[in-house]
């Protein structure tokens, strides 16, 4: 009696066990399914987070298998399916786990201490495996697969669907960088995006606060004195730091959707602006950046051509477009459809930071540019420095043969201005004859200037200048 109770009881535990595992199985492929995986996964991180326990998570994505299954069918796919399972599993070791995580996602952990580099490189060597042919028939099927993997412990405590996630996010960017990889998740790296990602929204909430200012910056004929305009620079009165200038916080913007905003904002500032000083009797031309990446934006000439229509008693050529030029040449064709269409619309286009880039000669042929302005880094060292001082001539002579404008920036001293001016480049702007100062300022500015400002800062050259003439 005692016996035959033990036998269906020993009976009644192994259907329990196989129900366990039918539940805990991929029917497909009879890897361990997503549930179990989970299961296994909080147990192990439940237990301690001391380094016994240690193991890689990857996440694994097979390349190009939607298009299998739709070329040759479902059946097909499964097989495939199975095939690469097997495949994993004979390229793992015994105590690793592999699971499918659905579709033709799987999820593997890999036991031991494994550090950044010999977990990608069992990666490395399973993905390789799986980048062989798979026979189906008379069929041979080539497909790959990429990977992100991470690590655990981690410096802070981690739940286990954040880990996956991990995995997953380092898994999109290895498909991002050209599939059949390995990535490894790097929290440092998310950490900065997400920062990043804060203080892009930061700046989107400054703008429709009203926490940005456009301060100009004069930029002058040295020779003459006459004031040609100024160029608009942004800054923001932030609540809690004081005034901001642009380096410390148009980089979290660049290339997105807050930055093209920002620009937007930035063109619209300048034209009110003119606006208001064209009302008070003084037509003053202003110079606006404009980042490459908003240029290239798909509405930037339309966008524009509104923004002017608003402002009809200004004349277009009053508005010019300071495009960095090191931002630009990474899809220059774009760029230069872009330019002629804003030279069509009747604005002026400078190319910033000018000398800079590193295939400056080829893109002045395509671009269709008025002004040329010579980057500081040369002006600054030009009295100094031999090489500085051939660029900015190269420079200075490059604008004359393709009748351009040249002007410089970066004028400190009256030396600069003056040697710039024998150099034949007479416009100039720095912080010698202004720095950039908030709107209100600029008539004032621009009266003294012409009353005696000029007179005082350049007259040994405009004595010089008139005893030439
Ligand atoms: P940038 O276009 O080269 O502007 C000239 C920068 O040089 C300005 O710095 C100006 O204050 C500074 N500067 C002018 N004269 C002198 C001088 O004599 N010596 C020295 N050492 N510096 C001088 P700021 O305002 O800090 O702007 C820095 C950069 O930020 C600008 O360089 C421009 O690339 C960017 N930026 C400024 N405003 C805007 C904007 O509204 N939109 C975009 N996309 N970029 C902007
Ligand atoms: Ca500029
Ligand atoms: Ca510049």
């Amino acid at each position: 009696m005692y016996k035959e109770l033990a036998a269906a009881k020993e009976l009644l535990q192994q259907k329990v066990s196989l129900l366990h595992s039918l539940a805990d199985t991929d029917e497909l492929t009879g890897l361990l399914n997503r549930a179990a995986l989970t299961r296994h996964l909080n147990q192990q991180m439940g237990s301690s987070r001391s380094s016994e326990n240690a193991f890689a998570l990857a996440f694994l994505d097979l390349d190009g298998f939607k298009e299998i299954n739709d070329a040759y069918g479902h059946d097909v796919g499964d097989k495939l399916l199975r095939l690469v399972a097997k495949r994993m599993a004979a390229n793992l070791r015994t105590h690793d786990i592999v699971s499918r995580f659905g579709g033709d996602e799987f999820v593997v952990i890999m036991q031991g201490n494994l550090g950044d580099s010999s977990a990608m490189d069992s990666l490395d060597r399973l993905i390789h495996q799986l980048s062989q042919p798979f026979h189906i028939g008379s069929l041979s099927l080539s497909i790959s697969a990429s990977a992100g993997i991470t690590l655990y412990p981690q410096t802070e405590p981690i739940a286990s669907d954040q880990l996956i996630r991990q995995a997953d996010q380092a898994m999109y960017q290895a498909k991002l960088t050209g599939r059949n990889r390995v990535c490894m998740f790097n929290l440092d790296k998310e950490l900065a995006q997400k920062g990043q990602h804060q203080k892009a929204t930061e700046i989107q909430a400054a703008i429709a606060e009203h926490q940005f200012e456009l301060y100009f910056q004069p930029k002058v004929n040295m020779r003459t004195g006459q004031v040609l305009g100024a160029e608009a620079l942004i800054r923001w009165n932030h609540p809690t730091q004081g005034l901001l200038g642009p380096a410390s916080f148009l980089s979290d913007v660049s290339e997105s959707h807050q930055g093209v905003e920002l620009g937007r904002w930035v063109i619209a500032a300048a034209l009110a602006q003119m606006g208001s000083w064209h009302d008070q009797g003084r037509n003053i031309n202003v110079s606006v950046n404009i980042a490459g990446y908003h240029l290239q934006h798909s509405s930037f000439v339309e966008e524009l051509a509104l923004m002017l229509a608003k402002f009809p008693m200004l004349r277009k050529q009053q508005l010019e477009l300071e495009v960095l030029e090191t931002n630009a040449i990474n899809d220059i064709d774009q760029v230069s459809i872009v330019l002629a269409a804003c030279k069509n619309l009747g604005v002026n286009i400078s190319l910033d930071d000018f000398g800079t880039g590193y295939s400056t000669l080829g893109h002045l042929k395509v671009l269709t540019v008025d002004v040329l302005k010579i980057d500081r880094s040369f002006v600054k060292d030009m009295l100094s420095s031999q090489g500085d001082l051939a660029i900015l001539k190269g420079v200075i002579s490059f604008a004359q043969a393709f009748e351009c404008d040249v002007i410089a920036e970066g004028v400190e001293t009256l030396q600069h201005g003056q040697r710039l001016i024998e150099l034949g480049c007479e416009m100039g702007q720095g912080y010698y004859i202004a720095r950039p100062m908030p709107a209100v300022d600029l008539s004032a500015w621009t009266d003294a200037w012409q009353q005696s400002q000029y007179e005082n800062k350049f007259k040994f050259t405009a004595r010089a200048a008139g005893n030439k003439g």
